[in-house]
């Protein structure tokens, strides 16, 4: 089953004081539900505008997509339960807020949608805390675990909602080499446990290896 398609998705920046510049020119693709696909592209290619814009955090100048048969693009649509149950995202920087437990930041997106978190999430948590290696790490803060814990933290807190699509934007880009490997093999395994397709945008061919398929960005171009 087809979960994203995009269609002619052109994206510019403004440049400069009446210039545009053409990020996104015309990017047309399709991702089946379930698979791991790999984005590559240089610094500045685009990865994190095409990211951004699958998560609805970013509205493209034109085109059309659409996420497991819903039109993202419909003028006037809530995008938000969108980008809150449909899609999880996980940044360059983990984010992860610092006066907050490792299990309170997982926690963090099931408050959105009620004042008290669930004992399901919280049982969740702890199930993805447990696939991911870090369940020993539960009451530490952010301050108190290494880069690649805190990862692993950011990639359960974008799991957290059970998400179709898990967004992926150069998740070990501040990870040596070992943990790199390792933060990638994990997603490709909750991939394979989970069924969620993720999209993972990386500038290195060894990570993107673990991926089902890689695209390419160049010259706003994916292919
Ligand atoms: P990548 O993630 O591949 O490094 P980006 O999507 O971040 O690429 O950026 C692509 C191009 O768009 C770069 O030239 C960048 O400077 C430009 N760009 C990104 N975001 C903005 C913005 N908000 N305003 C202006 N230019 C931007
Ligand atoms: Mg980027």
């Amino acid at each position: 089953m087809v979960l994203i398609q995009l269609r002619d998705i052109c994206k510019s920046y403004p440049d400069g004081k009446y210039g545009r510049v053409d990020v996104l020119r015309g990017v047309c693709t399709e991702i089946e539900s379930g698979e791991f696909v790999a984005v590559k592209g240089p610094s500045g290619s685009g990865k994190t505008t095409l990211l951004s814009m699958l998560g609805t955090l970013l509205t493209p100048d034109s085109g059309s997509y659409h996420l497991n048969g819903v039109d993202m693009l419909t003028p006037g649509i809530d995008r938000s339960p969108v980008r809150n149950r449909l899609t999880g995202f996980v940044f360059q920087d983990h984010r992860l807020m610092p006066q907050y437990t490792v299990l309170e930041n997982i926690l963090l997106p099931t408050l959105a949608y009620a004042s008290e978190t669930g004992e399901g999430d919280v049982e969740y948590a702890h199930a993805l805390m447990t696939a991911t290696g870090i369940a020993r790490l539960s009451q530490q803060y952010p301050s108190e675990i290494s880069g690649g814990e805190a990862s692993r933290a950011a990639i359960c807190r974008a799991l957290i909602m059970k998400p179709l699509l898990l967004l992926a934007d150069e998740p070990t880009a501040q990870l040596d080499r070992e943990n790199a490997y390792q933060t990638t093999r994990l997603l490709s395994c909750l991939n394979d446990v989970y069924g969620t397709t993720v999209v993972m945008a990386t500038h290195s061919d060894r990570i993107s290896a673990l991926a089902h398929r890689t695209l390419t960005l160049n010259n706003g171009i994916l292919s």
